[in-house]
């Protein structure tokens, strides 16, 4: 499809980064192109607009990025699930192994409540650790993952395998 290309050839690719070896999916260049931007946007609006979603909830850092403008567009709320330390109020918490280390999401304690409707929103699924993750503090607080949502996944590192019956939706993929 056009609109996936454009996507697709505005997210540069940078090799060894963090680390020899690994090539890191850079989306600060989709950033710097508004049209791509709001492609990507778009094609998340038209996913969810029609899902009765209650919450939007986007990953630290760049799935804040990604995430605040499809709420805005839902017209829902945005709840940022940030590293730990981040959040000034009473949080709950959920430990994932990532592609680099292991970490830990943190999220504002009533943020979101027992059976809504949350889309969770990422910029890339590597190993599905973070969006396992946050799909485990999903369930923690009783709420209904509708869907995991990325823009890019690398099917290579199987991480959509992870997610278990949580249905993941994507634009790319990259190797
Ligand atoms: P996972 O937990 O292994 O699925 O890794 C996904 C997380 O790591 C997401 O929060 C991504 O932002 C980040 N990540 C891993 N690889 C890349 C990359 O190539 N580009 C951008 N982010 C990445």
């Amino acid at each position: 499809e056009q609109r996936n290309q454009i996507i697709s050839d505005s997210i540069r690719g940078i090799p060894d980064f963090p680390k020899p070896g690994i090539l890191f999916w850079d989306v600060t260049t989709l950033l710097l192109n508004p049209q791509a931007f709001q492609l990507t946007i778009d094609a998340m609006v038209e996913r969810y607009r029609d899902q009765k979603v209650d919450v939007v909830a986007g990953f630290e850092a760049r799935g804040l990025i990604f995430g605040a403008p499809l709420a805005l567009a839902l017209g829902v709320p945005f709840v940022p699930l940030r590293k730990p330390g981040k959040l000034p109020g009473e949080t709950i918490s959920e430990s994932y192994d990532t592609e680099y280390s292991t970490d830990k999401i943190e999220m504002h304690t009533g943020a979101i409540n027992a059976g809504q409707r949350v889309v969770l929103v990422d910029d890339l699924i590597a190993t599905g650790g973070t969006l396992r993750a946050g799909i485990n503090l999903m369930g923690k607080v009783g709420a209904e993952v509708v869907e995991s949502a990325c823009i890019i996944e690398l099917p290579a590192l199987k991480g959509r395998a992870k997610l278990g019956d949580t249905k993941l939706f994507v634009l790319i993929e990259k190797e």
